[in-house]
């Protein structure tokens, strides 16, 4: 029998590799994000799947391993963190898109039934296998542009029967691919049609029934509710989270992207781990998020495919704030599955140094999944997972040259996927 326990991996002639911490810290606020240590000719060592130890090339000894990979060149960064995605959907929805382009907005897109329903309604007449296979290739993808932790979340289903579905699928891909996946129960994420004008209804159908159902099948990491306008109200989504904390679900929140709802003290009040979105937020908001654990997260590419504002990213980083990225991949205001696309977006849209925003897509996005202990930066313990690229000085030009991959290779726990 092969033991690949205490399995030892050595890296060598990596022209650079950037994201080392020394010293782990648990998130980067403020001034500290525009920090990333690099070193240059090095080697990298992994044991049993975790990073264990880095040099230089010049050292007289490098370690013993059982394998030498030589990375002839390549640069490393740390695997990429995508804290927000709902990657499980029936179909594009690339004709709201081309009626959107002719004037109509989401709200009226949603008004006339397509959004988040027309999602919904798809993907409760689909195929569990087939549903699968469409998602677990979307996430495939993900992974071949460097993201090695991925959220998924629910939210299409808006029905016990259909969110289990969901999150079914979502566990299946995580036993299925290398990428650590951490799923949340979306259930809140609109009034499903047969609940029509019946808002409460439906919170109480999702506290009674569906949140149980859920946490029966232990199917979920985290609970998500959509709490702005035309959808959850803050006191409706104080009552979804506390009822999930119940159930032992932690927090997270679709926050402020519509206006100033309420969505960020109410994240604050329920212990949310993450509060998203964020597009309408102004002193008030910065006042709650400083007061809380929560990490406020930016999803440009919303912003970008849908025309509005942009997440007030340096107002956030400057009032000494954690901030942190995500691509909220789905298929009606953000189709991109690329977070070296969703790192070039925070510099060029919100105006975030390139090394800000590597933070914000690694080491924060790890503390939005409380991971911060196991991925977000090369730190001897956490895991090995990282990726390779050919492009130079990585941390400026990956996201300089955006709209195409980088990632030469991608490695998750030490082995390459
Ligand atoms: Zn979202």
């Amino acid at each position: 029998m092969l033991f690949l326990q205490g399995m030892r991996k050595l890296f060598t002639d990596i022209r650079s590799i950037h994201g080392i911490e020394t010293d782990p810290k648990s998130l980067l606020k403020g001034t500290e994000m525009s920090r990333v240590d690099s070193i240059h000719d090095a080697w990298l060592l992994t044991d049993n799947g975790n990073f264990a130890d880095w040099g230089s090339m010049q050292d007289s000894n490098l370690p013993k391993a059982d394998e030498i990979i030589s990375l002839q060149g390549l640069e490393v960064l740390p695997g990429l963190v995508d804290s927000h995605t709902h990657c499980i959907f029936a179909e594009p929805r690339s004709t709201e898109w081309e009626m959107r382009l002719k004037g109509a907005t989401y709200e009226e897109i949603a008004a006339a039934g397509g959004g988040i329903l027309n999602s919904a309604a798809k993907l409760r007449s689909m195929d569990e296998e087939w549903l699968y296979e469409k998602s677990l290739n979307r996430v495939l993808t993900m992974i071949a542009h460097g993201s090695t932790t991925i959220e998924i979340k629910s939210g299409y289903g808006l029905s016990t029967e259909s969110e289990l579905k969901m999150l079914r699928i979502a566990r299946r891909i995580k036993k299925n691919v290398k990428a650590t996946i951490k799923t949340t129960f979306l259930g809140a994420h609109a009034v499903p049609p047969e609940f029509n004008g019946r808002q409460d209804d439906y919170v109480a159908h999702i506290i009674n029934q569906m949140l149980q159902a859920v946490s029966e099948d232990g199917l979920a990491d985290h609970m998500d509710v959509f709490c702005d306008r035309g959808f959850f109200t803050p006191e409706q989504t104080l009552q979804l989270l506390e009822a999930a904390a119940r159930y032992g679900l932690p927090a997270k929140i679709h926050a402020n992207e519509l206006g100033i709802t309420g969505g960020v003290q109410v994240a604050a009040q329920a212990g949310a781990w993450s509060a998203d979105h964020l597009e309408h937020i102004g002193a008030e908001e910065i006042e709650c998020l400083r007061n809380s654990e929560v990490m406020p997260v930016g999803l440009p590419g919303t912003s970008y495919f849908l025309d509005i504002p942009y997440t007030p990213a340096r107002m956030i980083i400057d009032a000494g704030l954690p901030f942190a990225l995500a691509s909220d991949f789905n298929p009606g205001s953000s189709p991109v599955c690329n977070m070296q696309m969703i790192w070039s977006l925070g510099c060029s849209r919100m105006k975030m140094l390139p090394a800000e925003a590597f933070n914000a897509i690694t080491l924060n996005a790890a503390r939005s999944l409380r991971l911060e202990n196991t991925a977000g930066s090369i730190a001897i313990g956490k895991q090995a997972d990282f990726w390779t690229t050919e492009t130079g000085n990585a941390v400026q030009s990956v996201p300089y040259f955006f709209g195409v991959n980088h990632a030469n290779a991608v490695y998750c726990k030490g082995t390459k996927v």
